[in-house]
């Protein structure tokens, strides 16, 4: 960022409006890097894009909507530019072990069928290598007869498919394109861990909106930006990082999801089932203490709540 002989500001970046109201009065930053992402080129937001987890990265700044609470980024790249960004970047492979990732991704499925959703097919958007598909066609109920997987990346599309096999599935690889889709058909739909990542959330939830029966239920989770943890680490939280152009908390969660038209049945905290020295190794590296040797054996696993929250909501 720059400043011009007039005095305002300049960024390579475009300028955004909230994505919960389209109001444009957000708060000064509350939550910013130095220094900040806006303030650097384009080609320094790129070379940080697409490294690990654990590397310090600058971020967007993070404000408020003055209007209706929602935490969010002002300025943001433009499709273009993250076309690129994302473009350059490795698939993402969990490097958590499987059975963590399964028993994490089971007791979301859980608490949404308690809430007995209406017979129909399975959305998920973003199902990675789909444990949460396989939990719902072997716990359900009433399985679905159809999946619909939106997963940009390709390299795990054979295990998603596998993964449901041999019940019949859709792929397809554009997050913003949910059109072959047909109205009211789903009984279920998924968004683990996405939300936070999509520039336009609320076109998202109104077309998963569109796609379910009257009765079908959204499960969506999310990292909560007014969490314990949340507050104790402020900037140092991964969850402040480049590719989250918005945060929710449980108001502005809910309310999003009413004004696609759902009502909300459901916020909880979620579990992570996480190896121990995982969690170390990855706060430790958030107070630049990597060096530290961390005394814990491997493959011990607790439930963690991190911070993060599910929502049901029903159409
Ligand atoms: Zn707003």
């Amino acid at each position: 960022m720059s400043h011009t002989p007039s005095g305002e500001t300049k960024t390579a970046y475009r300028q955004r409006a909230c994505p919960g109201c389209s109001a444009t009065d957000p708060t000064p930053a509350l939550i910013r890097s130095h220094p900040a992402a806006e303030e650097m080129p384009f080609d320094g937001v790129m070379r940080q894009w697409d490294t690990g987890i654990r590397a310090k990265k600058g971020f967007f700044s993070y404000h408020r909507c003055k209007t209706c609470g929602q935490l969010y980024c002002p300025v943001y790249p433009d499709d273009g530019q993250l076309r690129q960004l994302y473009g350059s970047m490795t698939p993402n492979m969990s490097d958590l072990p499987t059975s963590c990732l399964r028993h994490t991704q089971e007791g979301y499925l859980q608490t949404l069928l308690r809430h007995h959703p209406a017979p129909g097919d399975m959305i998920e958007v973003g199902p990675d290598r789909g444990y949460l598909a396989h939990a719902v066609q072997t716990l359900s109920a009433v399985p679905p007869r159809r999946f619909w997987f939106i997963e940009p990346n390709l390299a795990v599309h054979d295990d998603l498919r596998a993964s449901i096999a041999p019940l019949p599935c859709d792929v397809s690889v554009d997050l913003n394109r949910f059109n072959h889709i047909p109205d009211a058909t789903a009984g279920i739909a998924f968004m683990v861990h996405v939300l936070d990542h999509l520039i336009n959330p609320l076109d998202h939830l109104r077309e998963l909106h569109r796609c379910l029966v009257p009765g079908g239920l959204l499960g969506i989770v999310v990292h909560d930006e007014l969490s314990m943890l949340s507050r104790l680490l402020g900037a140092r939280h991964p969850i402040y990082c480049p590719y989250h152009p918005q945060l929710f908390n449980p108001a502005t969660l809910a309310a999003m999801l009413g004004k696609a038209g759902f009502d909300v049945v459901e916020i909880v905290p979620t579990r992570n089932y996480y190896p121990v020295h995982f969690v170390a190794r990855t706060g430790l590296s958030r107070f630049g203490m990597d060096w530290l040797p961390v005394p814990i054996p491997r493959g011990f696993v607790l439930p963690l709540k991190l911070g993060n929250i599910q929502i049901i909501a029903r159409k």
